[in-house]
């Protein structure tokens, strides 16, 4: 086999022997919770392993023994998710906020700080103020206009700059697609840590990955998805994965097996049919989202539109936005004239794009971010974000761009017209 093949050439059959499974060609669904040793040395040889025991013997595998633990949809769709990110190992889990908070819970400790970067998406910054600081994790945040020296300020300032543990990002930010520096997050985390404490940098990619975006390569040691959107991508599963070294993916693995919080074999054996088709489903979303961002930059009714690709070369983050991406992506938000009345017209007169929360998937979905995905954040927050009561955030999908900028057209002329 050549060996620097493509991830969308090796992604049907990577990890998978036919031969195995009665010559099918697909991996067949494997419904079972437990599996049968051929004798009891070898079930005393897999948990030795499982429970880290002992090390691994070089080629030795761990061997199936119950699907809390490992499953063979589990575990070729872990592997096929490595191509991607180009990642050691990979941790599947039954959403993308137990992904992100069993990353959290292994790798901080009550006393320890958490740096993260704000806005993140609702359900982790619920986590952090309503869990993490309830268990003693001091968090700090950062937003996308801070340099590495106002961050490393702050750090200080709070005098227990030895107790940074992790920090978290997520860019481009939701919904504003304000992008943060991973590379600088890679020297803030080099800056705090030490021989004997490393600091971990992990980075929610669920907006541009694994396609336009490897956080791994930019100096991110832990990857996070909510697989959810456009690994899923078809609107019909709930899953997370988190990707990165041997070491801390066996890590996330251990707590994950004693959280029971891994993904089922048949939404695994979903996501492995999804992920043959994903790198055609994000080329097409992308082509479609910047035709529908161009006629939105072309509209009077819309004030302003929030889109990667309409930075331009004179602007500051545009050498980040070529260095960190090799897409715009397909999410755009953009505000109305008017305010939250305006915003629900358009929004009620769609016709073809469906308006629900979620992104990603082949179907364009639009909701309205300060009363609907970001209704929990306060007032004031939401206005130092840019959650105006006009913006409106579109998850471009697989349809015609014809048809999505038609039916965008329709309902912005039935927004505003006058009875
Ligand atoms: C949806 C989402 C999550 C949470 O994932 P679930 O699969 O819904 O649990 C986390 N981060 C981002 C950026 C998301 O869009």
């Amino acid at each position: 086999m050549k060996d620097n093949m493509h991830p969308e050439s090796l992604i049907m059959s990577h990890g998978y022997q036919s031969a195995l499974s009665e010559g099918a060609v697909k991996l067949p669904l494997f419904l079972t919770s437990t599996f049968v040793f051929q004798n009891a040395e070898e079930g005393k040889a897999f948990f030795e392993i499982a429970y880290g025991l002992r090390k691994k013997e070089d080629n030795e595998q761990l061997g199936l023994i119950y699907s809390r633990i490992n499953n063979p949809n589990l575990e070729v769709l872990e592997n096929r998710l490595c191509l991607w990110d180009k990642a050691d190992d990979c941790a599947v889990f039954e959403s993308g906020m137990s992904a992100i908070s069993t990353v959290l819970l292994e790798f901080l400790k009550p006393g320890d700080m958490l740096l993260y970067s704000s806005p993140t998406y609702g359900g982790t910054d619920h986590f952090i103020h309503h869990f993490l600081n309830t268990i003693g994790v001091d968090c700090v945040c950062f937003t996308a206009n801070d340099s590495k020296e106002d961050i490393i300020n702050r750090i200080n300032e709070t005098q227990k700059a030895d107790k940074l543990s992790f920090i978290y990002l997520e860019t481009p930010a939701n919904p504003t697609n304000d992008l943060i520096d991973i590379e600088m997050c890679r020297k803030i985390a080099n800056h705090f840590g030490t021989e004997t404490k490393k600091v971990i940098v992990g980075v929610d990619n669920t907006y541009m990955g694994p396609l336009w975006c490897s956080p791994l390569a930019h100096g991110a040691d832990i990857v996070m998805y909510s697989a959810t959107k456009y690994i899923g991508g078809h609107s019909d599963l709930i899953a997370g994965a988190v990707l990165g070294n041997a070491e801390n993916i066996k890590r996330v693995k251990t707590l994950r097996t004693f959280l029971g919080n891994m993904a089922s074999p048949h939404t695994c054996w979903l996501l492995l049919r999804s992920l043959e088709t994903l790198k055609i489903r994000m080329e097409q979303q992308a082509r479609n989202a910047a035709d529908v961002a161009k006629f939105l930059s072309a509209q009077p009714k819309v004030k302003k539109v929030l889109y990667l690709g309409n930075i331009r070369d004179n602007h500051a983050s545009y050498a980040l936005f070529k260095r960190q991406y090799s897409s715009p992506g397909a999410m755009i938000s953009f505000e109305v004239e008017g305010g939250e009345k305006e915003a629900f017209k358009f929004l009620n007169n769609l016709k073809l794009i469906k308006l629900a929360v979620s992104l990603g998937s082949t179907e364009s979905l639009v909701q309205h971010p300060a009363t609907m995905t970001h209704a929990g954040v306060d007032p004031q927050t939401k206005k130092e974000m840019g959650i105006s009561e006009s913006l409106v955030r579109l998850s471009a999908g697989v349809e015609n761009s014809e048809d999505l900028i038609w039916d965008i057209n329709q309902a912005l002329e039935a927004a505003y017209k006058v009875s």
